[in-house]
């Protein structure tokens, strides 16, 4: 009889102790059961045990079959990260979960890649990793490879799936696909919700608050953990598990929690959209999973620079054309939904081209409120000042109540295709569309047609109340950005929202921005997220340092920034000068310090200007020093800072011989640094 925990447990010996303690209180007993175990343990030893290291040899991956269970672990620097960790599957064609043999020849690869990217953290990225191919076989027929590569901070693996005889598709039904810390890890966790419950039935959309330095062995809200998920291995360092290269071929996956610190990979839940559509993917033979990726690092800059999620996708479709990223206003954040009339946007229009911005984001309820021939003249007044328009829709079909609409057009080929050709007729740059339902397979195909159509027609996407973007930017040349974290909407709906504001900031870096880009929409300037800018409703608790910070310390190529036209004579004169500055695109970004859900400052580089972002969620206020490699002796850049009653300002200052800067964050404040 073996314990429920056994069966993630790989070590084998554990299990059998365990057994053992609950059924035997004879002391004698007791010790002939263990040296059994040992006997036991020792001859599942001698099974297939293979190694692939990163290319500078300090990243290690181990891949065994104890016991006829494929497994693998992770080492960093001789310390481990992962313990021995299940790998497998159970089928509808069969179990190859247990009973697996792990084959004697691994077929190993170099992989040397340059790929550009404009509209991820950096623009030109060198991949360089060793690939590994594992073969596993079950009464020696050959069922999957294991596919994994590593570079130096990350492992990247994947499943390839083998016809069977005459049966050239399957349906799994479950994968034991795990992830098993050592004791003491903590972990920093975004629960996922339930299906069909929030706003007008409309989750799970990635919307829920996280828990920072918690214990492990907890499942979330029951229903498990949306990627990615950052662990923390005590003082040895840090772990992101997430997952990448999802598209119609599978579902979306999330992380279920167990005791002992094991997390399984999960599949959708039931429920999701409306309870259509099955929970377990289809794959046609052969064929692949999608990559589960792993970002090991002794500090967090291997996790904020990380680029795993783009390394190992691919294109999937060439882009149509040249796509313009950058930035733009939204009436609906500050006005909500009654601000979506003709008049407004024409405030709005005007506004962004004040600014010198490329977009106005027109949201939910435009068709009703302005209609489709005043759209277009929308659209030809902002191509006069230089600004396009993106239009709103509702995903719908049968997997939400939202009334707001435009309805029932994205989620139907013909009608999208119709309504993509009247935008591309009339210039429009992109689309939104939101209220998603889930995660199955079914759902990851809408989102693939909805992109591959808006391509024919040249239009950028947008997705809001949404799944996490699994290497989307790479694999579909006009995805842009992808909402799925608790964004500045909420800010408008709760103070509660504004008052935890700094504290998700400080997050978002280490790890939902970290793996894709993030429409927050976010870096407001008003004091109340009212159109009157006057003492009601939320108030912003965070100072316009911290706003002009967060449009740094949020990377998406496209920001529909919270700002409002009254902004150009409310907001300080410095803090608007910025904003019309400040870029969207990176060539480059780099961890200097920071901590998860305390403070953050990284640096971003755009051509050859740095910019230096920070904000502090902690009470006191923060003092370090900081290094600046990036400026040098001598060099003169604007210091952006608060004072203790969040007061902000901007000075010139000099930087000396040390290349080192003495900063002081009080909470809900930022520091920027940029020449
Ligand atoms: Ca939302």
């Amino acid at each position: 009889e073996i314990h429920e925990e056994c069966l993630l447990d790989l070590i084998i010996i554990e299990c059998v102790i365990k057994s053992v303690e609950k059924n035997l209180k004879n002391r004698n007993m007791m010790k002939f059961f263990i040296v059994m175990a040992m006997l036991l343990a020792s001859s599942v030893a001698s099974a297939e045990n293979k190694q692939i290291t990163s290319p500078d040899g300090k990243l290690v991956v181990t891949v065994a079959d104890m016991d006829g269970r494929p497994s693998y672990s992770v080492s960093y620097d001789n310390v481990l990260f992962l313990k021995p960790s299940p790998l497998g599957m159970i089928a509808n064609i069969g179990d190859f979960s247990s009973g697996m043999s792990l084959e004697k020849n691994v077929s190993t690869n170099k992989i040397d890649e340059t790929y550009e990217l404009a509209s991820i953290k950096k623009s030109k990225v060198h991949y360089v990793a060793n690939e590994a191919v594992f073969s596993f076989t079950q009464q020696g027929k050959t069922i999957y490879d294991v596919i994994f590569r590593i570079s130096n901070n990350d492992v990247a693996f994947k499943y390839k799936m083998y016809p069977q005889g005459e049966t050239l598709s399957c349906v799994v039904k479950q994968e034991v696909t795990g992830f098993v810390f050592p004791d003491g890890t903590t972990t920093f966790l975004c629960p996922q919700s339930k299906p069909m419950g929030g706003f007008a039935r409309t989750s799970p959309s990635y919307e829920t608050s996280y828990t920072a330095d918690d214990v492990a062995g907890k499942n979330g809200w029951g229903e498990g953990y949306t990627f990615p998920c950052l662990f923390r291995n005590g003082d040895n360092g840090w772990v992101l598990v997430s997952e990448t290269g999802v598209n119609g071929g599978y579902c979306a996956s999330r992380l279920l929690g167990h005791k002992g610190g094991v997390y399984t990979i999960g599949f959708p839940q039931e429920g999701e959209a409306n309870g259509n559509g099955t929970v377990s993917p289809g794959i046609a033979l052969p064929g692949e999973t999608p990559w589960r990726t792993i970002t090991v690092g002794k500090t967090l800059a291997p996790i904020v620079e990380t680029t795993v999620p783009f390394d190992v996708v691919k294109p999937l479709y060439p882009a149509k054309g040249e796509y313009t990223y950058g930035r733009g206003s939204w009436s609906w954040i500050i006005g909500m939904d009654g601000s979506t009339n003709y008049k407004e946007q024409l405030r709005y229009i005007d506004f962004s081209a004040a600014m010198g911005y490329q977009s106005v984001l027109v949201d939910a309820l435009w068709d009703k409120q302005i209609g489709r021939d005043k759209i277009e003249e929308l659209a030809k007044y902002g191509k006069d000042k230089g600004v396009a328009l993106y239009l709103w829709y509702n995903s719908n079909g049968y997997w939400n109540d939202a009334p707001q609409t435009p309805r029932s057009i994205m989620d139907n080929a013909i009608a999208r295709r119709k309504e993509m050709k009247w935008m591309q007729s009339i210039g429009i740059r992109g689309i939104k569309v939101d209220f998603f339902g889930g995660d199955k397979q079914m759902t990851m195909q809408l989102y693939e047609d909805i992109l591959s159509d808006a391509n024919e027609y040249g239009l950028l996407v947008i997705f809001h109340g949404c799944t996490l973007p699994r290497g989307w930017e790479r694999m579909y040349p006009n995805f842009a950005s992808s909402e799925a974290v608790l964004a500045s909407e909420n800010l408008h709906f709760s103070q509660g929202s504004c008052d935890n504001e700094a504290f998700n900031a400080t997050l978002h870096p280490f790890i939902r921005n970290t793996v894709g880009s993030m429409d927050f929409g976010g870096s407001a300037l008003n004091k109340y997220y009212n159109a009157d800018n006057a003492p009601r409703g939320s108030r912003r608790v965070t100072s316009d340092v911290y706003a002009l910070a967060t449009a740094v310390l949020f990377q998406s190529p496209v920001q529909h920034f919270a700002l409002a036209p009254n902004n150009l004579t409310d907001a300080p004169s410095w803090a608007i000068d910025f904003m019309k500055e400040v870029p969207t695109t990176w060539d480059e970004v780099r961890f200097i310090d920071g901590y998860p859900g305390k403070y953050v400052i990284l640096a971003r580089r755009h051509g050859d200007k740095w910019y230096i972002a920070g904000v502090n969620a902690q009470k006191e206020t923060l003092k370090l020093k900081v290094n600046l490699p990036m400026f040098s002796n001598g060099e003169k850049v604007r210091l952006f800072s608060d004072d203790k009653a969040l007061q902000g300002g901007v000075k010139q200052i000099e930087i000396g011989k040390k290349q080192e800067l003495q900063l002081a964050i009080p909470c809900n404040g930022g520091v920027l640094i940029t020449k």
